[in-house]
């Protein structure tokens, strides 16, 4: 019945959803304190988690209810082997337009150029600092040189696009603005400043914490000039877009919580252990896993789905009295 209707997947409040984020894994070869816990983290049990076949079949069906953007993420994707088998999967689905990856690039260096032959158009690298004593207070973990070792390997692998994605959060990434805007300006990157969220499992987040978009684009023009708006490639796009007025590259502000975009969200969201979700904040999730496990039909998952999108809220609410964190934190969901 479902996959037969021809109508988009539209929730209550008119928004069409066309994306669809799929988190591979909730492990990780780092801890960052605004995600994960340090220690003893409880990842899923492997046989909870969809194996590429489940992801493929759930993507095909989502694809044909409209779903047209792929973008695979964790924990760390990179850490799920034979990734790029997947990727290629993927990639042969006839609907999907755009497959896209995020990765704390730690692994990227050996991957970069398989991901990319197996059909990953886009890649967001993950780069809070240039600092290595700082890398290692943000993620508990070495390893900054691997990160931009891969940078490099991806930029040779040839990606239509390649994203550098920076934290924001008041008193630690301040003296990181002009370091990596410089970097991404010297090696032609966009380079987009996404503001703290309250997702971090030790759940110490506070509003005070947050870097705003506006104060880092104060930053940037006290150093570079003016930043010039652009058009977004998309209208859901959740970045605000700028160029430097010197032509000195693309800077991107995400702005969840001073500026929310949810108005114009067209997002979804499939956990590494198959529970989909309508909003990186919602407090339920429909088991798409079980229908996958259990002989649910195509028209069955296609419900399901369209169930999930139509119970979306209107917003998020960060910045209200009533916001309930979620109990899951960025890792266990997928960023
Ligand atoms: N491990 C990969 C990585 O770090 O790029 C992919 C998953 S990670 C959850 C995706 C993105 O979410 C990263 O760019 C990370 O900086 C961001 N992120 C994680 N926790 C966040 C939080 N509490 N607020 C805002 N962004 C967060
Ligand atoms: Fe790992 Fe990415 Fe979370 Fe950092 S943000 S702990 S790299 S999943």
């Amino acid at each position: 019945m479902s996959l037969s209707d021809p109508s988009p997947l539209l929730d209550s409040h008119s928004r069409v959803h066309t994306s669809l984020r799929v988190s591979v894994t909730d492990r990780c070869n780092i801890r960052c304190f605004y995600c994960m816990p340090d220690e003893n983290v409880r990842f899923r049990p492997r046989e909870e988690i969809l194996t590429f076949e489940e992801i493929t079949r759930f993507v095909r069906v989502v694809s044909q209810m409209g779903v047209r953007r792929l973008r695979l993420t964790g924990g760390e994707p990179l850490v799920r082997s034979e990734l790029p088998r997947l990727v290629r999967m993927l990639a042969e689905l006839p609907l999907i337009e755009d497959l896209a990856l995020t990765t704390n690039g730690i692994l990227l260096a050996d991957l970069a150029a398989e991901l990319c032959s197996a059909g990953l158009t886009r890649l967001n690298i993950s780069l809070d600092t240039l600092d290595e004593v700082t890398f290692q207070k943000i993620s508990r973990r070495e390893g900054l040189h691997r990160v931009l070792a891969g940078i490099e390997a991806a930029q040779r692998a040839g990606f239509a696009q390649i994203r550098l994605n920076a934290i924001a959060i008041q008193g630690l990434t301040e003296d990181e603005v002009i370091p990596l805007a410089r970097f991404a300006r010297d090696r032609g990157l966009e380079l987009r400043f996404i503001e703290y969220m309250p997702l971090d499992a030790e759940k110490h987040w506070q509003s005070t914490d947050v870097l705003d978009g506006a104060a880092i684009r104060q930053i940037l023009e006290d150093e570079f000039g003016p930043l010039l708006p652009v058009d977004p490639p998309h209208s859901s796009q959740p970045a605000t877009d700028f160029v430097f007025a010197d032509g000195g590259g693309r800077i991107g502000l995400i702005q969840p919580v001073s500026q929310p975009f949810c108005e114009a969200c067209d997002r979804l969201r499939l956990t590494a252990e198959g529970q989909v979700r309508n909003c990186l904040f919602s407090s339920a999730e429909w088991d798409a896993r079980a229908m996958l496990r259990n002989g649910g039909t195509d028209d069955e998952l296609a419900d399901l789905v369209r169930d999930c999108v139509r119970a979306k809220a209107a917003a998020h609410g960060i910045n209200t009295v009533q916001f309930i964190r979620p109990e899951r934190a960025m890792y266990q969901i997928g960023g």
